[in-house]
């Protein structure tokens, strides 16, 4: 056995969970992402997605991914720089500029490249990244790939962010990356302090919308329109993996940061065009968006119910205003209990533990779609508060909401 093989055939602890019955990850689905799955052969509800908009399955949207094929082929077979780039990459990126209010965009081939080559490729030695502390994973490794600062802020702790504000050089660039709704709490980042403190200590704003577009702002705008602030946000970030039912991403903001992007953002330029089907997917996805606003209406109808209805029976849900809802259980072995026992009950939702966060902060995330119905929904809440009743988790010490 070489070293490499010695050393990882010591990492044996996904066995010893599969060992135990209650391994919830690589599960697989044999049918389309909709509200109701396959897996087994057996149909689940599905309270885990990111499909808020519930497009991923939408037949206008399938049919527009199909003539792109036909058109131009499966793969680009190179990246935007050089031989990947076409009409409709150049199409899409001046609609979601427009989308999102800034002058100019740039597509990548994932959300994680997004910021892995935007937060990398902005801020030089002696410059500052200021970052909350539940920004997502991607934020983090752009910013190890970045030869700046690095200062953390308690998450959505405006004094925090202050403090470290305080900290930093006045003549450097300063950049402040936050997401605009955070993937597993669903709270929404403080932008109105955000702004007033960047415009106090002269930072830049960067937002990562990738749980915010279709779900929050003018026609599931994002963060920037929720507020109302789209002109002092330097830059909006967007996937396409979740409301736009397909699988890229963007930056917007100036046409000068975009061009330096352009040409230097390294995931950008050493990786393969996002693929035909996928660009035509996302621009059919955002004029559905667009011309059917009454999804978003029922997304969110569904979101307060279902926040009531939690919280009603005794189960914290956190700082959650969105239809991201996180159910504390504070115990990663009952997550893990509870993700089995839901999805033998016919309910899939995702599980998050310890090391994505700390184990007295591990939950199950339950997240809607706009193709949700309210019968869906009444019989989720009812199976996932039997088996918190069953696992003894209705007492006190989860029951926190006010
Ligand atoms: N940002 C956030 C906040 C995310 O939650 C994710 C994906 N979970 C990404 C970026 C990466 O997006 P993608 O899945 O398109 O790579």
């Amino acid at each position: 056995m070489g070293k490499l093989q010695e050393r990882y055939s010591q990492y044996t602890l996904p066995q010893q969970i599969k060992a135990e019955g209650i391994y919830p990850y690589f599960r697989a689905i044999e049918s389309e992402q909709s509200t109701v799955v396959t897996m087994n052969g057996r149909e689940v509800l599905m309270f885990g997605s990111n499909s808020y908009l519930g497009l991923a399955n939408h037949p206008r949207i399938k049919e527009a991914a199909k003539k792109a094929i036909d058109k131009y082929g499966t793969s680009c077979s190179g990246s935007r720089f050089l031989n990947g780039t076409l009409d409709i990459h150049l199409e899409l990126e001046e609609k979601l500029a427009k989308l999102v209010g800034k002058e100019s965009a740039i597509c990548y081939s994932t959300g994680f490249q997004v910021n892995l080559g935007v937060v990398s490729a902005l801020c030089n030695r002696g410059d500052y990244l200021l970052l909350d502390s539940l920004d997502h994973a991607s934020i983090i490794e752009g910013s190890r790939l970045s030869f700046s600062k690095i200062l953390k802020f308690n998450h959505n702790d405006m004094s925090s962010l202050e403090a470290k504000l305080k900290l930093c050089e006045p003549d450097r660039i300063k950049l402040i990356v936050v997401d605009g709704i955070f993937s597993m709490e669903g709270d929404i980042t403080n932008l109105p302090v955000i702004v007033q403190l960047a415009e106090k200590y002269d930072a830049s704003i960067m937002v990562d919308d990738a749980h915010s577009l279709g779900v929050i702002g003018d026609g599931g705008r994002g963060t920037a329109s929720h507020f109302n602030l789209t002109p002092k946000v330097d830059l909006i970030m967007g996937t396409f993996s979740k409301s736009f039912a397909s699988l890229g991403g963007f930056i917007a903001g100036d046409e000068s940061v975009i061009n330096y992007l352009r040409h230097n953002s390294r995931s950008l330029i050493f990786s393969a065009s996002m693929t035909p089907a996928s660009v035509a997917s996302v621009s059919t996805a955002i004029d559905i968006m667009l011309e059917e606003p009454e999804r978003i209406k029922h997304l969110w109808d569904l979101t307060r119910y279902a926040h009531e209805a939690f919280k009603s029976h005794g189960i914290f849900i956190g700082k959650s205003e969105t239809p991201i809802i996180p159910l504390y259980v504070r115990d990663n072995f009952k997550v893990l209990q509870l993700t089995r026992m839901l999805l033998d009950e016919g309910i899939f939702i995702n599980p998050v533990i310890t090391p994505a966060v700390p184990k007295e902060d591990s939950m199950i995330r339950f997240s809607l779609m706009a193709t949700h119905t309210f019968d869906q929904l009444d019989i989720a809440i009812d199976k996932i508060v039997g088996s918190f009743k069953k696992l003894g988790l209705l007492s006190a010490s989860t029951v926190k909401n006010s």
